[in-house]
């Protein structure tokens, strides 16, 4: 397949110019960062992966009818995407506390949160990708209040439906990130999931052990990355047919 136009390199993929105008190609790396890319290294395999588990979560939710800039997944590592306009926030679900919300706050990581939260943060790298309010998105237009009803809305479905999901394969959903785009269709503009779902921007938990399968793994050395990714993938059932030179067999976390 002729190589395409590359049009922007990030930590994990890079994005190619489609083969239709408004399409792209979304390549998955296996490159891994985390600290805002002060931690960086190689997860064995985990672009294959990742690009089927987005692929199969984004196809699952567009089964309930949660809109996606998914199209359909091209290779082991390239997916062909809608080509949207990204708005410029990562938006976190939580579940359980975990990570930056155990920190800050002091809450015991593990505990169950009475309701879910959402969070806002400015996807700026330059800054840290600080955590903004509802206020500062309005404010310097980075989202309308209504873009941001529907954000909230979606992101709400997209947690419960997941919760659901991954409770079913012994997988607890403790927080993740996802990105919103702006789809723009004759003179409509509708708002779509994009970027992706992967075991990169969500903290899954085995429910019984607690063991994590996630980039946790990475962040804080506890080795097995890949095994991490592999569960999530093997318990979905979706492990790639040919990614025997890339990966090892299933093996446990323990
Ligand atoms: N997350 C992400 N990208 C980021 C920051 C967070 O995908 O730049 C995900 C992370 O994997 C976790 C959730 O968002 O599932 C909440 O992350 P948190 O705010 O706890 O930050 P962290 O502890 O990862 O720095």
């Amino acid at each position: 397949m002729a190589r395409r136009r590359q049009l922007f390199e990030g930590k994990a993929k890079i994005l190619f110019e489609g083969p239709e105008p408004g399409t792209l190609v979304q390549y998955f790396k296996d490159d891994a960062s985390a600290f805002n890319a002060q931690k960086k290294g190689t997860i064995t395999g985990k672009g294959v992966l990742n690009n089927r588990i987005s692929e199969y979560l984004m196809m699952r939710l567009a089964e309930i009818g949660v809109p996606t800039h998914f199209i359909r997944r091209l290779n082991m590592r390239e997916q062909l995407i809608r080509e949207v306009e990204i708005i410029p926030l990562e938006i976190v679900v939580r579940n359980v506390a975990a990570g930056s919300l155990a920190t800050r706050l002091g809450i015991q990581e593990g505990t169950r949160l009475p309701r879910s939260i959402v969070e806002y943060y400015y996807k700026n790298s330059a800054l840290n990708n600080p955590m903004v309010c509802e206020e500062h998105i309005t404010c310097f237009g980075w989202a309308a209040t209504q873009d941001l009803d529907d954000i909230v809305a979606l992101a709400l479905r997209v947690n419960d439906f997941l919760t659901g999901l991954f409770l079913g394969v012994g997988i607890t959903l403790v927080d993740f990130k996802i990105e919103f785009g702006r789809l723009f269709e004759n003179d409509d503009m509708r708002i779509v999931l994009a970027d992706e779902i992967s075991p990169d921007n969500c903290r899954l938990w085995d429910t019984k052990t607690g063991e994590k399968m996630d980039k946790d793994r990475f962040r804080r050395d506890l080795g097995k990355v890949e095994e991490g990714y592999q569960e999530v993938a093997r318990r979905l059932g979706i492990l790639p047919e040919a990614g025997i030179r890339d990966m090892k067999g299933p093996e446990g976390l323990q």
